[in-house]
């Protein structure tokens, strides 16, 4: 199954793909989580990227399909992928079609207030990537991740600044998207602003119906 997330910043996309993608058995390939992972190992794309990402503004397209297409070319992908983040532009939309052929795009939908509630409350590891939440997804210790007992950081694009031109950014290049696919008859619409369990829920009866 070939799926891409689609919807605002803070929309769960991350924290919905990672259970769903445990039980369908195939890889969570995100973009943000590929990008910061650069940036921590200092690569020369890590470097390129860097501030773009801080203010909260997209990384040029020929970049962000290059890594893409090539994260596609790993054997883990051949049963299927979640991808998260990407497509972002209709630019990026119409190069992913020359290389992949996607089965559906569930589009998370939320409101602003939401976004900003969820996005400024975020923490996230620095070595696992694991996500939290200051009032509704707390790690049983304050600032410590569970999963991996390493410290929790606000990530610098979820400053009040770069959220609020993250959202701009949204609605300026991505969702454009949403039309796109309906277009191709494969956008399924599931309500992002539940609890994660039950975004969880809803997110896995609709890729039954696939
Ligand atoms: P969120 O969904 O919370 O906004 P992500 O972790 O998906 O965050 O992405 C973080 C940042 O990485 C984006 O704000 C952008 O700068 C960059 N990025 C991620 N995916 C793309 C993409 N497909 N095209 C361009 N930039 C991207
Ligand atoms: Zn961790």
């Amino acid at each position: 199954m070939k799926l891409i997330f689609i919807g605002p910043p803070g929309a769960g996309k991350g924290t919905i793909a990672t259970p769903i993608c445990e039980k369908l058995g195939i890889p969570h390939i995100s973009t943000g989580d590929l990008f910061r992972k650069a940036i921590k190992n200092k690569t020369t794309l890590g470097q390129k990227v860097q501030v773009i990402i801080e203010l909260g503004d997209l990384v040029p397209d020929a970049l962000t399909v290059a890594l893409v297409k090539e994260r596609l070319q790993d054997d883990d992908t051949n049963k299927g992928y979640i991808l998260d983040g990407f497509p972002r532009t209709i630019g990026q939309a119409d190069s992913l079609s020359d290389f992949s052929k996607i089965d559906a795009v569930i589009n998370f939908t939320i409101s602003d207030e939401q976004v900003v509630e969820r996005l400024s409350g975020r923490r996230l590891c620095t070595n696992c990537g694991t996500g939290y939440h200051t009032e509704t997804m707390k790690p049983q210790q304050e600032g410590i991740c569970d999963k991996c007992g390493k410290q929790l950081i606000i990530r610098p694009d979820d400053s009040p600044v770069s959220i609020k031109n993250r959202l701009e950014v949204y609605y300026d290049q991505t969702e454009p998207l949403i039309e796109y696919y309906k277009n191709k008859n494969l956008l399924k619409d599931v309500d992002g602003s539940g609890t994660v369990a039950e975004v969880i829920a809803n997110t896995k009866a609709m890729i039954e119906t696939i």
